[in-house]
Parts: C-alpha cells; structure tokens; sequence
C-alpha cells in the first residue's frame, strides 16, 4: 500500500514535493483543512517564508492540530522556511514568531548572511547513498545548537558556511536547510518516503504492506 503524504499548501513550493513524493511512491496531497490533515501519514512543510507560514496555519485553524499529531508522533518533513517551523527554537526570527517544534535544536533564521543569500553546495547526507547530494539554499537557516534528541545527517563542506549543520532528523522527523525539490534530485523524498512507510509498519494493527 502506498503512505498518503501531505503537504502543507498555504504558501510555498508546494506543487514541486507533491511531484517528488509522487515520484517516490507516495500518493501526495495537499492539506489546507483539518480533515485532509487527519488523512495522512506524514506530512511535508515546504519552503517559503516561515512567518508567513505560521500566520496562515494559525488562520486556517491548522495550528494547534498539526502540532497535536507531530506530538502524536507524525513523522515530518520541513524543507527550509519547514525547518524553521519544525524547530524547538528560533533565533533571528521576528520578536512574536513562535514554532510548531518537534526537533530539538535552534535555528538561526537568514543565517548565511547577505553575500551568500542564496548559494549551493555538495553535501555528505547520511542515509543518503551514492553521489553528494547537490544542495541549493535561497534564504537558509542553519541549525545553530542541536539538543540530544536530534541527530545531525549534514553539514556544509567548504567555503564560508563550512561546518554549518543544515539537515537533521529526530526519529520521524526530518528537516533540510536546502530545497531537494528544485533539482531532480529525490533521494531526500525517498528517505522521508522511507521514514513514514517505517511508521506506519511500526503501528500496532497496520497491516498494509508497502
Ligand atoms: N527565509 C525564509 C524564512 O525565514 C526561509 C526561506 C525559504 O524557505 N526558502 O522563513
């Protein structure tokens, strides 16, 4: 049986992971309503702006729900602007911005500074087999302090950011700094593809097999 993956579509390059995770073997849909959320067994927090973002949740009543089934164990998956929101901490945000939260680390908001606003690097990812995984960041966090809950899977290699960790993951959680989705590239969407079937197999009573 093939996992049913949302996105999250209030603001951001949503078409582009329905796309991927399609391409990994999820059916994928978009959730702007309470209802299409309780459907899913993961969900995807794209890129776009993480302030924004939290504004329309809050609008659109899918505040307090998402952040009731990433408690309940959801597995995620925020991509940039969705790192920022899946964080426990935030610096550099807006004075009142809060976060869903789920991973514990902080993140530092616009962190690469005005030269290398938007840049790209290869990245070592582990889970990630075979080639560096080709990263593009446009207005990146980066992950500034990671608690023992959460594990680091990347790291900037070279250059002025070089160490700057940029993707992690705690249990069912993932987060990138960067954008798989805009480069054909979908080894991230299969690992977080991977990630939900591992959930839903771990479930008491679920019999699908995928
Ligand atoms: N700078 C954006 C923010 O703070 C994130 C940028 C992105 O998602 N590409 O939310």
């Amino acid at each position: 049986m093939k996992p049913r993956i949302g996105v999250l579509a209030l603001q951001g390059d949503v078409r582009e992971h329905l796309r991927a995770l399609e391409e990994c073997g999820a059916v994928a849909v978009p959730v702007r309503r309470e209802s299409e959320l309780a459907d899913v067994d993961g969900l995807v927090i794209p890129g776009g702006e993480s302030t924004t973002i939290e504004k329309l949740l809050r609008a659109f009543d899918l505040w307090e729900p998402v952040r009731e089934r990433l408690r309940a164990g959801l597995p995620a998956y925020g991509s940039c602007a969705g790192m920022i929101l899946l964080a426990d901490h935030v610096v550099g945000g807006t004075a009142d911005q809060t976060t869903l939260g789920g991973l514990d680390i902080t993140v530092r908001r616009n962190a690469f500074g005005r030269q290398v606003d938007s840049f790209e690097s290869d990245l070592a990812f582990a889970g990630v087999d075979g080639e560096p995984v080709h990263a593009v960041f446009i207005r990146a966090p980066w992950v500034e302090d990671v608690g023992p809950g959460a594990q680091v899977l990347a790291a900037v290699g070279e250059g002025p950011a070089a160490g700057r960790i940029v993707a992690v993951r705690q249990g069912g959680v993932l987060a990138t700094s960067f954008h798989p989705e805009v480069t054909g590239d979908m080894r991230v969407h299969r690992l977080f593809v991977q990630i939900v079937r591992d959930a839903l197999d771990a479930e008491p009573g679920h019999h699908g097999k995928g």
